[in-house]
């Protein structure tokens, strides 16, 4: 057995205490928090694993948490029974997702003691990543509303993968699968293994395939100039394939944007930390620069207790070896990160501490079983409002509904609000792949719905009168 080496750092974070300049009394009140690796070794199941081991991107896949067994030998007895019949009533009827987490993101749950139930159940990470059947709403789990793939990106495919919602820019899936399976996913009807609850949609073409349709698409569509690479996440592509579709776009004149999105720069750091794949990602950043091409990657941190030293070296090092930016697109849920402490802790070590710019958060899309984690438009609204002034203006992320048939819209931009029923109405001004001969696209209203049980009692009485409507 390896010898065991502690942890990059092993004290807790404790936030440092307020300058004496500092206002009191505002409803924020801003603290350094320095990032800490939490020590894994507090894991029963961890207990031996050296730091060699733990920044080792192989061993992370190869331990990556799949199912309850390996939950509870990581665990050990921190945690009792109920737990894990709560997480197999959901996997079995309620999961969209199937379970897999990297070691780097359970070792942000909970991170200053050995878990215990309560504080596992309370935690933020595993609200999202470890769903259990406790956490979901037994009155209206889904809105009726609800669609699997709800921002209909896959009506919206002009090639298999390639989503072309908005006039100028591209969604390309390369692939549907991820180092991490989150909850909420909002590709949830692609992305990820089945689940009882979702027999997942399949693509079908092979890779290489799949690439030649999307460039080829790209080539005879030069108004298109912004493409958005992901997937699942592009973490997940062999990087020589990944670099020569990157190198491929690199070659469209057109092309002026293109943005990785990996949510592993948090979840596996290691993965963006592998020699093979920095010298990889240096080749492309340098082509994108000679170019004048804007090269940046896209991740998606919920909660500032992900943010660790190795995420922060991840980040840097993509900034080093060119990479234009580095942003977060988080998801607004609740139990997670829906108050603007959490909201501002997040944005603050993102911007101050890890070298990431707050850009947006999203709503939580109109997903099946995913009411307890949405908010209504007003909560949002309220956050957007309550978050401003604190950072700088540049780093202030906006908050945004992405409506079906639309797109983002900031969540002040709504034209017309019913809260008793807790349906907003949304405009756009550009017609969607599907809407090219309709010529009342841009005139028409498009609906988001709250979530039921943020309603009033009239409303929610309204809904269930209407639940088949
Ligand atoms: S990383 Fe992104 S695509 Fe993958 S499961 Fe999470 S939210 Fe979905």
């Amino acid at each position: 057995m390896t010898q065991t080496q502690p942890p990059v750092h092993t004290a807790p974070a404790t936030p440092e205490p307020a300058p004496t300049t500092a206002l009191t009394g505002q409803p924020y009140e801003y603290r350094r928090h320095r990032l800490v690796e939490p020590d894994w070794t507090r894991f029963p199941g961890w207990r031996h694993v050296t730091r060699d081991q733990w920044e080792s991107a192989q061993w992370q896949r190869v331990n990556c948490v799949k199912n309850i067994k390996q939950l509870r030998t990581l665990l050990g007895g921190t945690v009792d029974e109920h737990f894990y019949a709560d997480l197999e009533a959901d996997q079995r009827a309620l999961a969209t997702m199937s379970m897999l987490v990297p070691p780097q993101m359970i070792n942000t749950m909970v991170p200053d003691a050995p878990p215990t139930t309560e504080a596992l159940l309370a935690d933020p990470i595993r609200r999202y990543m470890i769903p259990v059947a406790s956490d979901r709403r037994t009155d209206w789990p889904s809105h009726p509303y609800a669609t699997r793939d709800s921002l209909h990106e896959h009506d919206m495919w002009v090639a298999e993968g390639l989503t072309h919602r908005y006039p100028t820019k591209v969604l390309a899936e390369l692939l549907s699968t991820c180092p991490q399976y989150c909850g909420h996913c909002t590709r949830m009807d692609l992305v990820g293994n089945s689940t009882p609850a979702v027999d997942k949609l399949k693509l079908t073409l092979k890779p290489v395939d799949r690439y030649d349709a999307h460039i080829t698409y790209l080539k005879a569509h030069p108004g298109v100039r912004d493409v958005v690479v992901s997937g699942g996440d592009v973490a997940n592509v062999p990087w020589r394939s990944l670099e020569s579709y990157l190198m491929r776009l690199l070659e469209i004149e057109t092309i002026r944007d293109i943005r990785l999105a990996t949510k592993a720069l948090m979840g596996l750091p290691q993965h963006w930390l592998q020699p093979d794949v920095v010298e990889g990602l240096e080749r492309v950043a340098r082509t994108a620069a000679r170019r004048g091409v804007n090269l940046a990657i896209h991740t998606h941190v919920n909660h500032a207790q992900s943010l660790t030293p190795l995420v922060a070296k991840a980040t840097q090092t993509a900034l080093d070896v060119g990479v234009r930016d580095v942003r977060n697109q988080g998801v607004l849920m609740r139990g997670v990160n829906a108050s603007t402490t959490d909201l501002l802790d997040l944005c603050f070590a993102l911007q101050g501490e890890a070298g990431i710019l707050p850009y947006y958060f999203y709503m939580c899309d109109m997903i099946p079983n995913a009411e307890h984690w949405r908010v209504p438009v007003w909560h949002a609204q309220q956050l957007q409002h309550d978050i401003m002034g604190y950072l700088p203006g540049y780093a202030t992320p906006r908050i945004v509904c992405d409506v079906p048939f639309v797109g983002k819209r900031w969540v002040h931009m709504v034209t017309e609000y019913d809260r008793e029923r807790g349906i907003s109405y949304w405009t756009k001004n550009y017609r969607t792949s599907i809407e090219s001969a309709d010529l009342e696209a841009l005139n028409k209203r498009y609906a988001y719905h709250d979530p039921i049980d943020t309603l009033p009692d009239t409303g929610q009485q309204w809904w269930r009168t209407h639940r088949d409507d």
